[in-house]
């Protein structure tokens, strides 16, 4: 479209440029014409001027005085003859405008020309032309020049010829009118198109319209040649193709703008479009219902999540007021009254409130309603917006995590039930084993003794039912420990110093000790502080550590006599930073355990898995051991490592704060 206006509007203007120069073609055309018309009739003049000059005059003096006369009036003539039939000069006079006309050449040189005019001038007995002749000047110039002869007859009786020599630039300059070759250019040339006289010229490298005119002289055809320059370097050549030029640029201006604006409006209409799917889009796949009211609580709006929600078609609920249509019958006068007190009050609750909605089928549902005034352009409340959340989904998955909770609470209270007996069947073993052997200790001496009541040893007796009893009492602490600790509950902490923890469990450290042929020793750093902990736990920590140590102290390795069959137990003060950066929380003070055995060492295998519950390499371990020492000594805020010792063993080390 905008391509064919182009086109169009390209082609008023070249047919307007075309329109223009066909006018000046014409025009100039015109103007050739009139100056050929010009030249015809002055040489026509002059022929009746050269005429009259012998109906005047019979002597050569009088013909002189005339001839003069003549030339000093007609420049493009620059010499009259008279000569007599036999072509002999009776008189002769040059124009007083050209001096040295015959220096270069003589007269006789132009006789060809001039015998050429009076032939023609004879066979047609009246005035006739030679053909142009270049006649030299001096100073390297030279003029075009043309003989003009005509037999002069008086009385019926012949005189001879007159002959005017004209000069062609003379005829351009003097014959025509001058105001019609103002700024053109204007020459006489030949018919093959030689110039041959100039009277003015256009500017070189300028375009030009060209007129030519013949102009038929007896015996002599000249061409007049007149030059137009064009104005090419304007964009418009004249008036007519630059009005159509600004007419087309304006065109194509309006067009623009319509175009721009006809985009600008289809941008704006599809934004809007879009704008009003997205708001539709929303609306319908909004899943809380939205409804507004106008001030006399009359529906005006509902989405289909609304709709949807009561069971109700927009247009069944559009235009309805109160009461509502969702509201169950029985509630209908408390709901009333509550509108009532509330769009009396000014502020809506942000929160909103919950309500029960009936759907069409009667069923009731709980929701929460959230309401806004409605409030136009002007900034007046036109009514009310509503969000409605059906609350039905929310408050099923509320009934549903309430029952998966309490089964939830069961199940951790099953596993803590399983966690608590895996931890009383693995540290009740040592009491129990403990009180095994003293009673077999018991049984052994009474064996010993036979039937003498008086060899029984009283004090050793004595002292291992002690000691079975220490060890029943144990395990019930042990119990009451462990059910704390699995419930997590606050335990008592107490201070005690590492010294009084390996006392407490030595007798059970040493009654394995002596079975493999191990020493115990124990070690507390001078100055090493006391400790806060829970006492059983820490003292069982301790001895499954010792256990530990001593079950990788098989009976031959390391061997008897090597001095390596030892097992300590040490205590030192360590201080470690409480605080990452060390120094907002200061130096805290610790007391670092530690049980050193020389037996077989860790497996790097075995040393990755250490800490794994139920990891074990014994036939009979539960693998229970360490991961509940770490368990424990982490519940006091410590750390448990371990490390090679040296020359071979492995120590483990815990930490537990400072009392
Ligand atoms: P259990 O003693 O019931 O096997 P533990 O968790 O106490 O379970 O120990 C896991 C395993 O770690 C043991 O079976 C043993 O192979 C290895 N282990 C523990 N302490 C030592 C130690 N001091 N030296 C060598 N191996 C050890």
């Amino acid at each position: 479209m905008l391509l064919l206006v182009l086109a169009l509007l390209a082609l008023l203007a070249f047919l307007a440029a075309e329109y223009e120069e066909g006018r000046d073609q014409a025009a100039l055309e015109a103007d050739a014409g009139v100056l050929a018309n010009d030249i015809r009739s002055g040489l026509l003049r002059n022929v009746q001027t050269l005429q009259s000059l012998h109906g005047l005059t019979s002597t050569e003096a009088d013909w002189l005085a005339a001839a003069t006369d003549i030339l000093r009036q007609h420049r493009e003539m620059v010499r009259l003859e008279w000569r007599d039939d036999a072509m002999s000069l009776r008189a002769w006079h040059d124009s007083p405008y050209i001096a040295n006309l015959y220096d270069q050449m003589g007269r006789q040189d132009a006789a060809p020309s001039l015998r050429l005019a009076c032939d023609n001038a004879e066979r047609l007995s009246g005035p006739a032309f030679s053909t142009s002749y270049f006649w030299p000047l001096p100073g390297g110039h030279g003029l075009e020049m043309i003989e003009m002869c005509m037999p002069v007859v008086r009385a019926g009786q012949s005189l001879g010829y007159l002959v005017a020599t004209y000069s062609l630039p003379g005829m351009l300059s003097e014959l025509i009118n001058r105001d019609l070759a103002r700024g053109r250019g204007l020459t006489f040339t030949d018919a093959d198109g030689t110039r041959l006289a100039l009277y003015s010229a256009v500017p070189v490298r300028r375009r030009v319209q060209v007129a030519a005119q013949l102009i038929d002289l007896q015996g002599m055809t000249l061409v007049l040649r007149l030059e137009s320059p064009r104005a090419v370097y304007s964009l418009f050549p004249n008036v007519l193709t630059a009005v159509v030029g600004v007419l087309s640029l304006s065109l194509l201006a309006v067009l623009g703008a319509l175009a721009r604006d006809i985009r600008r409006r289809q941008r704006a209409e599809s934004e809007l479009a879009q704008a009003l799917a997205f708001r539709k889009a929303m609306e319908d796949s909004l899943v809380t219902g939205l409804r507004a009211r106008d001030m006399e609580h009359r529906i005006t709006y509902v989405n289909p999540a609304f709709c949807q929600m009561v069971g109700l078609t927009a247009e069944e609920l559009i235009g309805s007021g109160l009461p509502a249509p969702w509201w169950p019958p029985e509630l209908v006068d408390e709901y009333t009254q509550r509108q009532a007190v509330r769009l009396a009050g000014q502020s809506l609750p942000r929160e909103g409130w919950e309500s029960e909605f009936m759907r069409s089928d009667g069923t009731r549902f709980p929701v929460l309603i959230i309401e806004a005034p409605l409030i136009d352009a002007r900034g007046v409340q036109t009514g009310w917006m509503s969000a409605i959340l059906d609350l039905t989904e929310q408050r099923r998955v509320e009934e549903l995590n309430r029952a998966s909770q309490e089964r939830l609470q069961a199940t951790a209270r099953l596993a803590t039930m399983g966690e608590m007996a895996s931890m009383l069947s693995h540290e009740l073993n040592q009491p129990l084993a403990a009180i095994s052997s003293y009673t077999t200790g018991a049984d052994n001496l009474l064996d010993q003794a036979g039937t003498d009541s008086t060899a029984v040893p009283l004090e050793d007796l004595r002292q291992a039912i002690r000691r079975i009893g220490e060890q029943a009492e144990r395990a019930g602490r042990v119990i009451r420990s462990v059910a704390d600790f699995v419930r997590r509950r606050e335990r008592v902490r107490e201070t005690v110093n590492p010294a009084t923890l390996f006392e407490d469990i030595a007798p059970l450290v040493q009654l394995q000790a002596t079975r493999l042929d191990i020493r115990v020793r124990t070690h507390v750093a001078p100055g090493c502080p006391a400790v806060t902990c829970d006492r059983t736990m820490i003292e069982q920590v301790l001895l499954n550590l010792t256990r530990n140590g001593m079950q990788a102290m098989p009976p031959a390795d390391p061997p008897l006599r090597s001095g390596l069959r030892v097992l300590t137990l040490s205590a030192r003060l360590v201080r470690a930073l409480a605080g990452a950066d060390g120094i907002s929380t200061g130096v805290r003070q610790w007391v670092e355990l530690a049980v050193t055995d020389h037996g077989v060492g860790l497996a790097p295998d075995v040393a990755k898995k250490l800490f794994t519950p139920f990891f074990t390499t014994r036939a009979e371990g539960m693998g229970l051991g360490l991961s509940l020492c770490r368990t424990v000594v982490e519940q006091h805020g410590g750390a448990l490592t371990h490390e090679p010792a040296q020359p071979r063993g492995t120590v483990f080390r815990f930490t537990l704060p400072a009392g």
